[in-house]
């Protein structure tokens, strides 16, 4: 029988494997990848498609129509564990469990959801991306109605992408702008270089954002939520943007982990217990240096994990990740503003958004195209 390779997630790190797929048919392996929805969406657009400034097809690959196209399986699933051993990958909701030589993971992460109680309606997690779809209807649907409260929780790059494009939303649809709030914890963009924090601040306070310092949301549920103060707050629509933890999966297989739950990984992206598995993107924890929950990260993992799981089902030699120096990060605060920064150089305005445009879609077009 053929030689399987098997990947979990069709996300960032997978792009490259992806693209390359003929390459692991026309070796004789069989290929197949597991994912619950039939596209993967590129976060680093979603607050974006979120504000109205792309169309969901604008920011997002088919995975399956290209998994197929290259002679591939796809399955449309949730990976509910792995069993190494007998290298198997089950899935939820069904008694099938499919076989692989090489596994390579790339589940990413999620915005967990432990504070919320209830039904969660009208609770909108910053991930998956496809949420800030849904967000964005609902949305112009109750603000059509009257003013509106919407609530961000959080204080990362995410929370502040959130708020400012749900003022691009509201402002180009032209119904009655919300009342927007930021809850950033106790302190606004902790963490963060000092103007990138000045700048922020700037920004959404003129766009009229009311940013709350009071401390930490402890509950969350339709309507309302309190802050581990005791305080309570009353809010239409409540976006949770707390922060992400990788996919679980890991933990309750009982793979070895990092203390976020992220499988551990050597500098080769593969397990340190089982070398046929590999990882990459948020899911992983990259042992020899924890490493930011960024795409960028993910991005680069590509190429090395692409030739990694080659030589994996081959035979041959593993090419070490070298995480590579400082990252750019720029933040889109909608309305066509955007912060830029790397190392001491930090600006504003609207061309860092158009410098984020322009990377953001050269990346996804290629991807696109394969
Ligand atoms: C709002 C927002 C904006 C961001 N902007 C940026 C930015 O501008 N720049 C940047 O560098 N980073 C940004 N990030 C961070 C970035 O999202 C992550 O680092 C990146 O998504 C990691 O990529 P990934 O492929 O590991 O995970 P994901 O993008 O989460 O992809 C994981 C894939 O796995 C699939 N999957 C999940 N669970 C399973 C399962 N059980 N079985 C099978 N498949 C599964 C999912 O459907 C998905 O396709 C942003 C994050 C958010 C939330």
């Amino acid at each position: 029988m053929k030689k399987q390779l098997l990947l979990i997630g069709g996300g960032h790190a997978h792009m490259v494997t992806l693209a390359n797929l003929h390459a692991f048919i026309e070796k004789g392996f069989g290929v197949t990848v597991i994912q619950p929805s039939e596209y993967h969406y590129y976060s680093g657009m979603g607050p974006g498609m979120l504000g109205g400034t792309y169309r969901p097809d604008d920011i997002r690959f088919a995975t399956r129509r290209l998994v197929e196209s290259k002679g591939g399986r796809f399955i449309l699933g949730h990976a509910s564990r792995i069993d190494p051993d007998k290298q198997l990958v089950h899935l939820e909701g069904t008694e099938e469990a499919i076989p692989y030589d090489v596994l390579s993971c790339n589940a990413g992460s999620s915005v967990p959801r432990d504070m919320i109680r209830g039904d969660g309606r009208d609770i909108f997690t910053a991930k998956p991306i496809e949420e800030l779809l849904v967000a964005r209807q609902r949305i112009v649907a109750l603000a059509a109605t009257g003013r509106i409260t919407v609530a961000v929780i959080g204080s990362g790059p995410s929370s502040i992408e959130i708020a400012g494009n749900i003022h691009q939303l509201c402002r180009e649809r032209q119904v009655v702008m919300p009342r927007i709030q930021l809850f950033g914890g106790r302190k606004f963009l902790s963490g963060r270089p000092g103007r990138v924090r000045r700048l922020a601040r700037r920004i959404l306070e003129r766009k009229g954002v009311e940013i709350h310092e009071t401390g930490y949301v402890r509950r969350i549920e339709t309507g309302r939520f309190s802050l581990a103060n005791g305080q309570e707050y009353q809010a239409d629509i409540i976006f949770p943007a707390v922060g992400v933890r990788p996919s679980r999966i890991f933990s309750s297989s009982g793979l070895p982990t990092g203390p976020d739950g992220g499988l551990r990984v050597n500098e080769y992206l593969q397990s340190v217990s089982y070398p046929n598995i590999f990882g990459g993107g948020d899911c992983i924890y990259f042992e020899a240096e924890p490493l930011d929950k960024v795409g960028v990260y993910a991005v680069r993992q590509n190429p090395v994990l692409y030739r990694n799981l080659m030589a994996g089902l081959e035979g041959g030699p593993l090419e070490k990740f070298l995480p590579g120096g400082t990252y750019l990060l720029i933040y889109n605060l909608g309305d066509g503003q955007g912060i830029l920064s790397k190392w001491s150089l930090t600006f504003s305005g609207r061309l860092a958004f158009r410098i984020k445009d322009r990377i953001d879609r050269r990346f996804i077009q290629t991807f696109q195209e394969t």
